[in-house]
């Protein structure tokens, strides 16, 4: 163990066996919410994110100095590591790359030590990154769209899905809207998958212009919803389930589920501070038959033409 300041009897920070420097450093000031009781909040809640953050490549936004301070995009290994943060080489189209993951709540007290405060994940897992396991349709209101709209548009493209054959789970995403995501057995490549969400996405589109658009310029998406489904891609991410964001609030990414999502949730609603009562007084996991699902995306045209 490195040198520390404190005396012999205080003992220097550590959560879940992981040392944290600097454990009183206030993350959000507002909430007066510090580097310890960040990593003490998703240890108690660990049982829940795992399994949607081990294994996937990250994208991370670290915020050294806390939320709303400076903040940067991290995909890659950086000096100092620790050892819980494991690196990965994986191939990509012109050769290799690394990719940084964790595989318990170590890693996750690592990334909070080391200033993360969002944990971004790819839609595949190691075991096969070029096919991907989760699909999302992500909700983005532009300008003037109410709240009960958005929702509008998530139960819209839930309904769609059911009716090929497709469960599909809503988050919060923490921010202003939600994200819809559709648990795959790996089969599909990227590829598909891609056609996939955009053919529902501009279907959407097509059939309520008033309400949904595909473009991602923003002066045509006042007053709509913009479905991205540009996240279903092999590089592109997705805020984590149970992430925290780097905004006012100490904001949480909340799996929720169908029946439960009203006007009254809130998209950034369920913070640090709040979520832990939420889980412990949930009679059930909204998310429980998402890791258990199989099922796979219905054969694109590409597919069916030129079967592999
Ligand atoms: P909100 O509900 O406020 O839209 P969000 O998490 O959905 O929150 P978006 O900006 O819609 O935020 O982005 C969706 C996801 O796409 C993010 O969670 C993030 O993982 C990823 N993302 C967005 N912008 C970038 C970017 N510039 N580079 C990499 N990934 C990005
Ligand atoms: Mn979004
Ligand atoms: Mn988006």
């Amino acid at each position: 163990r490195t040198s520390s300041k404190k005396t012999k009897d205080t003992p220097p920070a550590e959560v879940a066996g992981v040392p944290l420097t600097h454990p009183d450093r206030l993350l959000w000031e507002e909430q007066g919410l510090t580097k310890q009781q960040l990593a003490e909040f998703y240890a108690g809640i660990s049982d829940w994110l795992l399994p949607h953050l081990v294994d996937r490549p990250l994208t991370l936004i670290r915020c050294p100095s806390g939320a709303q301070k400076h903040c940067f995009v991290q995909r890659h290994s950086w000096a100092g590591l620790s050892d819980f943060i494991h690196r990965e080489m994986v191939p990509d189209g012109k050769g290799e790359q690394e990719v940084l993951l964790v595989r318990d709540i170590q890693g996750v007290v690592a990334l909070v030590q080391s200033g993360v405060l969002e944990m971004h994940v790819w839609g595949a897992t190691i075991a096969d990154l070029a096919r991907p396991d989760r699909l999302i349709f992500d909700f983005d209101p532009g300008e003037g769209v109410d709240w009960p709209m958005v929702i509008e548009g998530a139960r819209a493209v839930r309904d769609r899905l059911k009716a090929i054959g497709l469960e599909s789970f809503v988050k919060t995403t923490g921010g202003k809207g939600l994200h819809v995501v559709v648990p795959v057995t790996p089969k599909a490549t990227w590829k598909e998958a891609a056609a996939f969400t955009r053919q529902m996405a501009e279907a959407m589109a097509a059939e309520e212009p008033d309400r949904y658009t595909t473009t991602s310029v923003k002066a045509e998406r006042e007053g709509k919803i913009f479905i991205d489904y540009l996240r279903n891609n092999r590089e592109a991410s997705a805020v984590a389930p149970y992430s925290t964001r780097s905004r006012e609030g100490a904001p949480v990414a909340t799996p929720v589920a169908w029946d439960e999502l009203s006007p009254k949730i809130r998209p950034n609603g369920f913070t640090v501070q709040n979520l832990p009562k939420r889980l412990e007084a949930l009679k059930a996991d909204p998310w429980a038959d998402l890791t258990k699902i199989d099922q796979v995306l219905p054969e694109t045209k590409r597919a069916r033409r030129k079967p592999k």
